[in-house]
């Protein structure tokens, strides 16, 4: 299966994102993910988006397309993927159907995260991450199950993201509600979007998630 996660910052495409590639067994790409290892490790790229992401901007279609691109070649995407984070706008969206049209592979399921302002926000300011394997955590929703220790890797080291701070989170959701909220429609016109009530707590949201994937 291939699945696309859409939805504004903090509505849960991580935390789900995560829990679909251990129920469906197939990998995730999230854009944000590999923008974030590019600046950690100091990379030209890392280099080239640090500002960009902290002000909470869009990166330009050149460089997504070209981490896009080189991923979903990978051998360990063959029997599917689920993209977090990407495409974010309509250029990226018909890129994204030309390049697979190539791999001779299709989208068979969006996933629309739809949440209000409200529930959003507490999502954002409470969350944080494990700095060695990048798994989701937050203080009210998703604590982990042994205290100040990641579940999947055991670190004890955590972090919260740069850009979770409130100039950068109202600029991502101007960007958000410009340039990717738009997709939903487009995605629907083609009857392959699904919505999501995201208000609710992270299992039920799952189960409903569980439910969706069955039914294609
Ligand atoms: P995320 O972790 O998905 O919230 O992404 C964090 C930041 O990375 C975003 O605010 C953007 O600056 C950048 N980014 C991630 N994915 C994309 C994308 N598909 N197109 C443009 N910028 C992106």
């Amino acid at each position: 299966m291939n699945i696309i996660l859409l939805g504004p910052p903090g509505s849960g495409k991580g935390t789900q994102g995560e829990y679909l590639e251990k129920s469906l067994n197939i990998k995730r790409i999230s854009t944000g993910d590999i923008l974030r290892n590019e600046i950690e490790a100091g990379s030209e790229i890392g280099k080239t988006v640090q500002d960009i992401i902290s002000k909470g901007y869009l990166v330009s279609d050149e460089i997504i397309m070209e981490i896009i691109g080189s991923n979903l070649v990978l051998e360990e995407y063959v029997n599917g993927f689920i993209l977090d984070g990407f495409p974010r706008n309509l250029d990226q969206a018909k890129l994204l159907e030309a390049l697979l049209e190539k791999l001779n592979k299709k989208i068979s399921l969006v996933l629309f995260f739809a949440i209000s302002d409200q529930v959003l926000i507490e999502r954002i300011c409470n969350r944080y991450y494990c700095a060695k394997c990048g798994a989701s955590y937050n203080k009210i929703f998703k604590l982990p199950i042994v205290s100040d220790q990641c579940d999947v890797c055991g670190s004890k080291d955590f972090k919260v993201r740069e850009d979770d701070n409130i100039e950068s989170v109202s600029s991502r959701m101007q960007q958000y509600r410009a340039k990717t909220e738009p997709l939903a429609l487009y995605y629907q016109n083609k009857d392959i979007l699904r919505s999501i009530n995201s208000d609710q707590a992270v299992d039920k949201i799952s189960k409903d998630i569980e439910i969706l994937v069955k039914n294609g």
